[in-house]
């Protein structure tokens, strides 16, 4: 790392998602194992696991910042929503933009054009949809297609979005397979977000981080019907 940069991993999932089994204080351990100095807890609409990793790595004095996200499903694709205060319920996007601005947090669209994983369609947006949307993930290392992220990242350049990136990380082994440094920034706030330089450094992630929260999604089913035969 730079000196006064920050190096951050904008998009992962903990068990508080219906595909992760990743618990936060793992998550945590690998972050601060891999030099990242900010992560943004995304799990899909929910708070809790980031709620959760913030008041471990409080606790425990981790040197490592979480940022409150959550990926919110909208008619128009995945939105991730940074420096979040309130939990923002999925729902049309104007709707769920409106509520980003209320709370003063930043949004993001979540890996775009890829269909398999309800990434929105940049170009479809309306343009006063798309003037709400902060910053657009240029790199996602789970897409469907390398392409999804180059068009991704034309798309953010040609309309003078932020660019931000992120593992989607589903199990901590991916954690900082994709990160953001912000460059001369010591601490990210929404201003930082937006606004500072920035490299982006990453890979894609191998096939077998699909088979990974395919897994948790079959466990987690398992257990809920076991939970019923006991009833
Ligand atoms: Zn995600």
């Amino acid at each position: 790392m730079k000196s006064n940069s920050i190096k951050a991993d904008l998009h992962i999932h903990t068990h508080f998602s219906f595909d992760s089994l990743a618990v936060p204080e793992n998550v945590l351990k690998a972050a601060v194992k891999r030099g990242l100095n900010a992560i943004a807890i995304t799990d899909h609409n929910e708070l809790a696991g980031a709620l959760e990793a913030a008041a471990i790595a409080k606790q425990q004095r981790l040197p490592v910042q979480v940022i409150i996200g959550e990926e919110v499903a909208t008619d128009k694709g995945d939105l991730l929503v940074y420096f979040v205060k309130k939990k923002i319920l999925p729902g049309t996007l104007e709707r769920v933009l409106s509520d980003v601005k209320k709370q003063g947090a930043v949004s993001c669209a979540a890996h775009p054009y890829d269909k398999v994983r309800h990434g929105i369609q940049l170009e479809a947006l309306e343009p006063r949809l798309l003037a709400n949307i902060d910053a657009i993930e240029a790199f996602n290392s789970r897409v469907t297609l390398p392409s999804h992220n180059v068009r991704a990242l034309r798309f953010a350049q040609k309309h003078g979005k932020a660019v931000l990136a992120g593992s989607d990380a589903h199990h901590p082994l991916e954690v900082g397979s994709a990160a953001v440094e912000f460059i001369g920034v010591k601490k990210l706030d929404k201003r930082s977000v937006i606004l500072s330089s920035r490299e982006v450094k990453a890979k894609l992630s191998s096939p077998l981080v699909h088979f990974l929260s395919r897994y948790a999604v079959l466990k987690k089913r398992l257990r809920r019907k076991k939970e019923n035969i006991l009833k």
